[in-house]
């Protein structure tokens, strides 16, 4: 039989798991770092060296000759730096070795991350600690263990740090309030299992366009003939290469222990999705990070690119992450599933009116979780959720969260009316599929899917946010449960005041409706554009405050993140402006030219007047041709001017306001001249060419 075809046997099989760890330490030593894992205590010295000696030699059997501290930097990508397991001893000879102190923490020169002023120069290095809630694993050759990182003086440098923190809040404040409805549980975490999308495309086609390679994105192309209009990709049959891919691409997931689940095609021609099964949310986005990579490298093997990217075809659907979300315990039980008891449903009517709460205070902290410069060119379009922030639950549980506001029926036919901590939840259909799709957090019958992520993004900030504002929410009302003298009334008249409160986040229609807009903006929810005009409230006081209150950033951790992305939105526009100038400059006003040159000379060998269109079609392509020429020199200039900015904030806005709207002019006349060229001229190849022929 094929090695390969016996999953659940080679399945983590590349990961140092738990039940590695068992097998392979001394029983006392086991215990010890299970109690680490658990309640989070420091790692003894001779544990550490216990569990560095077993995995060195796993990793050895494993034919690993490296081990590298994997860590997550602000720039949203993993870091690795490999160091080999030789050790050099008399006569020439090494032997292996890998110690506590260099599994438990390592020195790095991190001074080339983004640290937003956290870090002076001279003091560059930073540190990585192990952490041990992550798994350790082998990646082509090398022992990657999952690790924080952080300069000395101990402020964050990195994504696992703060999302750490986070979930350590919302299991206190969880535990505290599960505490009044008479449960004991030792731990809750919040869990996720992120659906990913990506396009594939050919290899050879991606390397005859520039844009792709620098910028991951088409930044021209008119549209083809043909795009997603028939919808026949969706779920459509996958064809043999892509089959082929994701076949591999499923073993080598596999092989690290990350549990794809699910593919299968998208929208848009050449896009595809993978869902893995959801775990807690650490290591979710270790999975996550280490799944975006091996689609990347699969690709190449098969002669394609991966495209990460949130928009790489103007007019078609550009790729997002659904984030879904829950809360468990160690007992089993999921937060967010609604019960079968009277009680059941106080405790699940409770959170879910918590999270309500959160989404509505909190609308601008999800909104900047998400920004980049690729998600913008996707939020609001027709196609993703839009930048507004709302919460869907589906009819039937809005209908008895009005019932409980109002205490009116709610199913006016049983004149019912939705007693809290005295009724069971009315047995209604849980609206699993959320028909429409254009809600940016949607209840899913037992957890919340947060679908604006780009698809290129770490989950781990959106996931902070989450996490911190749900725990301040749990702190508030276990402040308030805690003193009660009538906890059921004290509980009644909470949910109800809270559901009023905030009840215009709650929006079950039509997401992509231009009504919508105009609705939301009545009911004075937040519409952040573009990612300069969200970040700034990161800045706000309440939100530094609301940081600091839960020990997730520091004041000066938020401003440094806060430059971090203001940075690098500003550095990708730019290298997005000079690529288009090469292009256009280079590629495309030339090729027109070119054109041009033999329309007109068959003009006069023709003649004029014996054909119309010679001369009509060069009169035409003339005026585009100019058009696009003095597009391109007004975004010359505007670079230079733009450059020079030195403020963070004031470049970045720059470019949103100014340079976008003349590259946007640019590509207009270049696509129109697309059309109207032969594509034998056309330098680069098209959309049709790209997407119709994998
Ligand atoms: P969709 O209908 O959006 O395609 P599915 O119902 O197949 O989605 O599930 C989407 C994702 O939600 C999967 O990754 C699944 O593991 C995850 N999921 C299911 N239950 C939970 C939970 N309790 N917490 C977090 N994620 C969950
Ligand atoms: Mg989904």
């Amino acid at each position: 039989m094929d090695k390969m075809s016996n999953v659940p046997e080679y399945f983590g099989c590349m990961v140092f798991n738990e039940t590695v760890m068992k097998a392979r330490l001394p029983n006392e030593i086991f215990n010890s770092l299970k109690k680490t894992m658990e309640e989070g205590s420091a790692l003894e010295s001779n544990v550490a060296n216990e569990v560095a000696k077993a995995m060195k030699e796993w990793a050895i059997e494993k034919g690993a000759t490296h081990y590298s501290h994997w860590f997550q930097p602000m720039t949203g990508i993993t870091a690795e730096k490999h160091d080999s397991f030789i050790h050099p001893i008399e006569d020439g000879k090494i032997t292996m070795e890998f110690k506590g102190k260099e599994l438990i923490k390592g020195e790095g020169d991190g001074s080339s991350f983004p640290s937003g002023g956290l870090r002076a120069t001279f003091e560059a290095r930073g540190y990585t600690a192990w952490d041990p809630t992550s798994y350790a694993f082998i990646k082509d050759g090398t022992l990657c263990i999952p690790t924080a990182f952080c300069s000395y003086d101990g402020s964050t440098l990195d994504k696992k740090t703060p999302l750490l923190r986070s979930m350590a809040e919302l299991d206190k404040q969880s535990c505290r309030l599960l505490k009044l409805f008479g449960k004991e549980v030792k731990k809750v975490t919040s869990t996720v299992g992120a659906e990913q999308e990506y396009f594939l495309i050919d290899k050879n086609l991606y390397q005859k366009r520039k844009d792709l390679i620098f910028c991951n994105r088409t930044l021209f192309g008119a549209k083809p003939p043909k795009g997603q209009e028939l919808e026949d990709h969706y779920y459509g049959a996958i064809k043999p290469r892509i089959a082929e891919f994701m076949k591999d691409l499923d073993e080598q997931l596999w092989k690290l222990g990350i549990p794809s689940k699910t593919k299968h095609n998208e929208v848009a021609p050449c896009q595809h999705e993978m869902a893995p099964v959801f775990t807690t949310t650490n290591l979710a986005a270790d999975q996550n990070q280490l799944t975006m990579e091996i689609m990347k490298k699969v690709a190449q093997e098969h002669g394609m690119i991966c495209i990460l990217h949130e928009k790489p075809f103007d007019g078609l659907n550009g790729s997002g992450k659904h984030n879904n979300w829950s809360i468990s315990t160690d007992t089993g039980e999921n937060l967010l599933e609604p019960g079968n008891t009277p009680e059941e449903n106080a405790q699940f009517l409770l959170v879910l009116t918590a999270i309500i709460k959160a989404v509505d205070e909190h609308q601008d902290l999800l909104r900047l979780s998400v920004a980049s410069r690729g998600n913008d060119l996707r939020l609001g379009g027709d196609e993703a959720p839009p930048a507004i922030i709302s919460i869907f639950l589906g009819d039937e549980l809005t209908a008895i969260l009005e019932s409980i506001m109002t205490g009116k029926p709610y199913d006016k036919k049983a004149k019912e009316v939705m007693k809290l901590g005295v009724d069971s939840l009315p047995a209604f259909p849980k609206d699993n599929t959320d028909r429409n799709r254009t809600s940016p957090f949607a209840f899913t019958g037992n957890k919340f899917e947060f679908r604006s992520l780009g698809s290129s993004m770490s989950i781990s900030g959106p996931n902070v946010i989450i996490n911190t504002i749900v725990a301040d929410v749990f702190q508030e009302f276990a402040e308030k449960l805690e003193g009660a003298k009538d906890f059921n009334l004290t509980l009644n008249e909470l949910i109800k005041e809270t559901l009023n409160k905030h009840k215009r986040i709650i929006f079950n229609g039509d997401g992509y409706s231009s009504e919508w807009i105009e609705e939301a903006n009545k009911r004075s929810l937040l519409n952040l554009k573009t990612t300069t005009e969200a970040l700034p409230y990161f800045l706000k006081k309440e939100n530094i405050q609301l940081f600091a209150k839960h020990g997730i950033y520091s004041e000066e951790e938020v401003k440094a993140r806060y430059e971090i992305q203001m940075e690098e939105y500003a550095k990708l526009v730019n290298i997005e402006v000079k690529t288009m100038l090469d292009l256009a400059e280079k590629e495309i006003i030339p090729a027109c030219i070119k054109y041009l040159k033999e329309i007109s000379e068959s003009e006069k060998i023709i003649g004029s007047s014996n054909c119309k269109a010679a001369t009509s079609i060069k009169k035409d392509i003339s005026k585009f041709i100019d058009g696009a020429f003095e597009q391109l020199n007004k975004l010359r200039e505007l670079k230079f001017e733009t450059q020079k900015i030195n403020d963070a904030t004031q470049r970045a806005t720059t470019y949103t306001k100014k340079v976008i709207p003349v590259m946007n002019a640019l590509r207009d006349f270049c696509d129109e001249l697309e059309k109207k060229i032969p594509s034998g001229y056309w330098p680069f190849p098209n959309y049709a060419e790209i997407l119709f022929r994998v």
